[in-house]
């Protein structure tokens, strides 16, 4: 969500619970939705009243796009794929098959540090349920592990169907989905003529032209402090940040941390960052890119994983705050964390 009040245009990455919400800035306009377990905003130039409504259309598509993808909605599409699995190759809509291949490409391109069939490890972190929580057993880690594999998954272009190879596989495209959907939500305002404009869901963010005092500033929490403390900034004024963390959902058992954003290749916690910031310019799946890779950031940790993103995306800019703390960032990096090397983080005002 964005806090106005900390500095004119600055978007501050924060969840729940809220601050306290500036209004829109003058000219602005602000609209806020809950959807995919987070709040979306946008906050937009909106000139006409077909702008004004475009705004709200672009949060709907976003809610649309969760009915269709969450593995949680039955009869979802990505239900009725993991309802098959092991059996039947199920028929989806071309966009949904198009970012299932896609995430496999990303699996593919991160040696399988993000794999969208992480999924099977799920029911292994319990991580709502802090009294029932027990750490996984060597046993019941290999057993899932099986079922995790993204060579598994066939897509069928000629009759738009995906199938995953064994029984109890599962999908979950909650690692870049969400940037998808951001990417949708912008494409709706500017088919409507909208060309200043930030969408947020939940720190991970799409935004076009200058916010009303120059590029957006978009906020990085300290991933070990509350809600809403800033522990840097990136600027953009076209383009994608995404955010990933350990500290969205965790739980600490026994001193080791336990969060939403696992190593497929182990099963366990991802342990190569606390938090990994990624910022990309306009182009096509920026959100979606962007939100990949903070994902993979993550699984990867800096050395291994800069090294990856500056192959696949030299564009790219990134913030990784190391499991130790140490903060890395990529060479040019227009913003500023606390903690970088100061040669490295340009200072931003
Ligand atoms: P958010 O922005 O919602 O906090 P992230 O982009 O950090 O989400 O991704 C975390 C989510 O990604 C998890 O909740 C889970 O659904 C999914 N996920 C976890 N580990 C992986 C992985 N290794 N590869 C792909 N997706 C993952
Ligand atoms: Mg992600």
């Amino acid at each position: 969500m964005i806090a106005t009040a900390t500095l004119v245009a600055a978007v501050v990455v924060a969840t729940a619970p809220a601050p306290a919400r500036a209004d829109a800035p003058p000219g602005f306009t602000r609209v806020t939705a809950q959807a995919m377990g987070t709040r979306f905003e946008v906050v937009a130039w909106v000139a006409t009243p077909g702008q004004r409504d475009a705004v709200r259309a672009a949060l709907d598509e976003i809610g649309r796009l969760e009915a269709r993808w969450s593995p949680w909605v039955e009869g979802s599409e990505i239900a009725r794929v993991n309802a098959a699995a092991g059996h039947q190759a199920v028929t989806v809509e071309a966009d949904t098959l198009e970012l299932v291949a896609r995430s496999l490409r990303w699996c593919r391109a991160t040696g399988g540090a993000f794999d969208p069939t992480f999924f099977a490890l799920a029911p292994l972190y319990p991580l709502a349920d802090a009294a029932a929580f027990v750490p996984p057993t060597a046993a019941q880690l290999a057993a899932a592990l099986r079922l995790v594999d993204c060579a598994q998954v066939t897509i069928d272009r000629a009759r738009s169907r995906v199938r995953l190879g064994r029984p109890g596989m599962r999908l979950h495209l909650g690692g870049n989905a969400k940037g998808t959907a951001l990417d949708a939500a912008a494409g709706v305002l500017e088919a409507a003529g909208i060309d200043r404009f930030v969408v947020d869901g939940g720190g991970d963010i799409v935004v076009r032209g200058e916010g009303p005092g120059g590029p957006w500033r978009v906020g990085i929490q300290d991933p070990r402090a509350p809600k809403g403390t800033v522990i840097g900034r990136v600027r953009s004024s076209g383009g994608a940040v995404a955010t990933s963390g350990d500290y969205e959902r965790f739980l600490v058992v026994d001193g080791r941390r336990y969060h939403h954003i696992i190593d497929p290749r182990t099963g366990a916690p991802a342990s190569g960052c606390r938090s990994a910031t990624v910022a990309l310019p306009a182009g096509p799946h920026a959100a979606e890119r962007a939100d990949t890779w903070a994902t993979a950031l993550c699984v990867l940790g800096a050395t291994e994983g800069l090294a990856l993103l500056a192959r696949h995306a030299p564009r790219a800019q990134a913030a990784i705050i190391d499991a130790a703390g140490a903060v890395h960032v990529t060479e040019g990096f227009d913003g500023w964390v606390e903690g970088a090397p100061p040669t490295a983080a340009r200072q931003a005002p």
